[in-house]
């Protein structure tokens, strides 16, 4: 595995393989990996003759009250796990690479990042979309790999995608979850034993009510309710939000039909998970 730090070393590789005829696949991190993003890169390795997966802690995506210098760096352990993996490069940028002074041009994907996260991380989409924009053009993949689990993030993406014409597949996998069922992510490192344990409560609230509409409930009150009531009774955790939408446009629904996603997002001190299931309402 080569491990690249320079904007224009990445660059010049990526066109170089590009030119070879080779097919690149590309799978975006922020890093601390776990089996989530492993699962992404398993798919990006079957599917294509290079696999690039950059770590990169995004300033731009985190506002000044969030946990952008706490955001875990196991460089060394990323690293041997990204190797392991089958990585063919690992690429490393510094945030003066990204982001070089002055920096003065964002990307800003309209009303689909208005509600659910957007509400409640004013900024956040437009960081990650310039993030990704600028890793797009410095990558050049062939195919960009995101999960499901930022369902509101791959959303926003494939818009960004399909608006600004970046030549690039986007494919979209599913959550991995750890055995409780929680979706794994990076920032379970910051959660006591008693709230990891009740972060699972996320993922059988979102089950039950997968079950409720399977036998027939069509109150999109009651759902959400159900769930609401079920985290705050079984956890410590403070709800931002617990919503129905159009699993394709993220926009609210007046009543349940069609595939939609409901979509949650609960803080544990100053942790904030999120997780969503998409449910074919018959
Ligand atoms: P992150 O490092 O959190 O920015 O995530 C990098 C990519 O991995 C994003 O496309 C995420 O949606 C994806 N990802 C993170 N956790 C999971 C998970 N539990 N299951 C599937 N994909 C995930």
């Amino acid at each position: 595995m080569r491990v690249i730090r320079s904007v224009k070393t990445m660059q010049r590789l990526a066109s170089q393989s590009r030119r070879q005829g080779r097919r690149v696949g590309f799978v975006p991190t922020m890093g601390a990996l776990h089996e989530g993003h492993f699962s992404l890169m398993r798919r990006c390795r079957r599917e294509n003759d290079l696999t690039v997966v950059s770590i990169f802690v995004n300033p731009a995506q985190f506002s000044p009250a969030e946990d952008f210098k706490a955001y875990p760096r196991p460089a060394k352990a990323d690293q041997r796990l990204a190797g392991k993996a089958g990585v063919d490069i690992l690429f490393y940028p510094s945030d003066k690479g990204m982001y070089p002074d002055p920096y003065r041009t964002y990307i800003e994907v309209e009303k689909m990042t208005e509600g659910l996260c957007g509400k409640f991380r004013p900024g956040h989409f437009k960081g990650v979309a310039t993030v990704v924009g600028k890793l797009l053009n410095i990558v050049q993949p062939d195919v960009l790999y995101l999960g499901q689990k930022d369902a509101q993030q791959a959303a926003v993406l494939k818009q960004m995608v399909r608006d600004l014409n970046f030549p690039v597949a986007v494919k979209v996998c599913p959550i991995v979850r750890g055995p409780d069922g929680t979706a794994l992510s990076s920032r379970h490192v910051y959660l006591t034993p008693q709230e990891r344990r009740q972060a699972a409560v996320l993922f059988r609230s979102l089950q039950e009510a997968q079950k409720k509409i399977q036998s027939g409930e069509r109150s999109l009150a009651a759902i959400v309710q159900g769930i609401r009531r079920r985290i705050l009774k079984e956890t410590s955790g403070k709800i931002d939000y617990v919503e129905c939408v159009n699993a394709q446009t993220l926009e609210p629904l007046s009543s349940l039909e069609g595939k939609i996603m409901i979509a949650l997002a609960v803080r544990f001190g100053p942790t904030r998970l999120i997780d969503n299931r998409v449910v074919q309402v018959r």
